[in-house]
């Protein structure tokens, strides 16, 4: 078997490097992946991956299902793309759907996540200047949270290490500690137009928002007249074992970013609102060219139709059940490792001791043949496609444990 090293570490020398055509900008593992077949990825030399970062967080059905090659094959066949300057069938019936199984009133389509977290900021913005009130521009963001890689999303997120360099940070945005409600309410001036946050941090490190600080922030922002503002890119479509994670806590928001698992592999992002945080957005305010095209929304309905059968999502929160235990007995094994699991359906994490780093753990999983993806908070996120099996989970904690194992015999 062959040793799975980070790209970094690869000399140019090595024929089977990356290519240097393509632009370094990510630490890629040095592995090529062929087919995908459901919770598994696959080699060129035919060496199996249990793949439990799914493209992070977008495999929401695994890979090559064959439900949505059917729904992408289809529309293929009668039609790619029209442009929004017409009416868009399937993307109509996805908004529809969309409405009907959230708090949303209306839908607008994009690509990404971070066009879904640019397209709600400038909603919100927008939102309190046809109100009157052009000066309610400010939104507060919390540290820790990640919302893209655009100008905007990164200066909503304030990470340093994520703006160093690109110039001075896009101004209206008020980071704050997570979650510490005083400070919040401290924070509203007459120039707040909204609080986004993600109801879980997935980049940050699987830091879940107790519901009761959800709620909190639905009330202030009700006091406030500003406009709760949830980024599900990672937590959306089920991945929590709601088809939100804001279910869970008993509240809605006013506007919504959703993006990765949607189109369970095909690019698509939303943004979802109500009728009235959306107001500002009127014919010529905002638009994406490819944003809702024909094959992104039938793939995004076929995933829909199976997330929403009935006892899908149960079926989500009952494997969380056995993961979290799962993960409980690797904690207790190697409590000199590992610091804490982080558990929010199936986006779970992995917090280590400051002596591992989370990519020495990725890379070690990637040697048994685990995928994992790094986060954060020195964490690392485990993420299995939502109808992974009980026998995967088992296959890859066995994987986790031998990755611990070896992490601990190489640092003692
Ligand atoms: C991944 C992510 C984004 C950015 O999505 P892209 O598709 O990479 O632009 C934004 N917010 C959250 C919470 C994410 O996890």
């Amino acid at each position: 078997m062959a040793e799975v090293k980070a790209a970094s570490a690869i000399v140019a020398s090595e024929v089977s490097g990356p290519s240097p055509a393509v632009m370094g900008t990510y630490a890629r593992l040095n592995l090529i992946f062929e087919r995908g077949e459901g919770s598994w990825l696959i080699t060129e030399n035919n060496e199996r991956y249990l793949d439990f970062g799914s493209g992070v967080a977008v495999n929401a059905l695994g890979h090559a299902h064959p439900y949505l090659i059917e729904a992408l094959k289809s529309q293929a066949d009668k039609l790619w793309h029209t442009s929004n300057l017409y009416r868009v069938g399937e993307q109509e019936r996805l908004a529809e759907r969309l409405c009907a199984a959230t708090f949303a009133d209306n839908v607008f389509f994009c690509n990404s996540g971070a066009e879904a977290c640019e397209g709600v900021i400038k909603a919100a913005r927008r939102y309190h200047y046809v109100k009157g009130n052009p000066e309610r521009w400010r939104i507060i963001t919390f540290e820790g949270a990640f919302h893209g890689r655009t100008l905007a999303t990164l200066s909503a997120a304030g990470n340093p290490k994520h703006l160093e360099g690109f110039g001075e940070a896009a101004d209206g945005f008020d980071h704050l500690p997570f979650a510490d409600h005083d400070a919040i309410e401290a924070a509203i001036t007459p120039r707040t137009a909204a609080i986004m946050i993600e109801p879980v941090q997935g980049e940050g490190g699987v830091r879940v928002v107790p519901p009761q600080c959800l709620q909190g922030l639905r009330e202030l922002c009700d006091k406030h007249e500003i406009l709760l503002i949830l980024d599900e890119v990672q937590t959306g479509v089920g991945r929590t074992g709601t088809l939100f994670a804001y279910e869970q806590a008993g509240i809605t928001p006013d506007l919504m970013a959703v993006a990765k698992g949607i189109g369970g592999g095909f690019p698509l992002g939303a943004i979802l609102s109500t009728e009235d945080a959306a107001s500002g957005l009127q014919p010529g305010t905002h638009g994406s060219t490819f944003g809702g095209n024909p094959l992104a929304t039938a793939v995004g309905n076929a995933v829909l139709d199976i997330v929403l059968e009935p006892g899908f999502l149960e079926d989500v929160s009952r494997k969380s059940g056995l993961l979290r235990q799962r993960l409980a007995e690797i904690e207790d094994q190697f409590a000199d490792l590992v610091a804490e699991v982080r558990v929010a359906g199936l986006l779970c994490g992995l917090k280590l001791h400051n002596r591992i780093a989370s990519s020495d753990l990725v890379a070690a999983s990637a040697n048994e043949h685990l995928l994992t993806v790094g986060a954060g908070d020195n964490v690392v996120r485990i993420l299995p496609p939502l109808n992974v099996s009980e026998d995967e989970i088992s296959d890859g904690i066995a994987r986790l444990h031998q990755a611990l194992f070896r992490l601990r015999k190489d640092t003692l």
